[in-house]
């Protein structure tokens, strides 16, 4: 098996044939969007098992849409940074084949990367689990009451 040195992160960028980014919420407390594990951060006042789940949500939705509405107010208006420009310039540059995120803020796509796989989805778009209706989220639906399907 091989294996990634990232002590020799330039090396191993020349020789690889593919190379992919796997981004997490640091890349992004520089355009100001707080990391929720540090202490005091979301995940401190809602436990995400117990807020974060379909069965969680199924059980009690007003209880999950206050985590979501606490969760949507830091991601608006929030610009990329030099992290993920420097990565949407790889990727133009052919270097980066991809990039693997955990965020839900969509600062790679608004950099100007193509090709983002988004493991937990983004908090942009809001989805009918009875109709399967999907669209676009506003700040606004996240300032009130859980939005109703239109
Ligand atoms: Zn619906």
């Amino acid at each position: 098996m091989h294996h990634v040195y990232a002590h020799h992160p330039a090396k191993n960028f020349r020789r690889a044939k593919q190379v992919v980014a796997l981004t997490g919420a640091g890349i992004s407390v520089a355009s100001g969007i707080p990391d929720f594990r540090n202490p005091g951060g979301l995940w401190s006042v809602y436990n995400p098992n117990e807020y974060c789940t379909l069965d969680a949500f199924h059980a009690n939705p007003k209880k999950t849409w206050e985590l979501f509405s606490a969760l949507g107010a830091p991601l608006f208006d929030k610009k990329p940074n030099i992290a993920h420009q420097t990565l949407a310039e790889l990727e133009m540059a052919g270097l980066l084949s991809g990039i693997v995120t955990q965020n839900i803020d969509c600062l790679h796509q608004a950099a100007g990367s193509r090709l983002v796989l988004e493991i937990h989805g983004d908090h942009f778009h809001l989805q009918c689990l009875e109709c399967g209706y999907f669209g676009e989220a506003k700040r606004a639906d996240f300032q009130g009451p859980m939005p109703r399907c239109p």
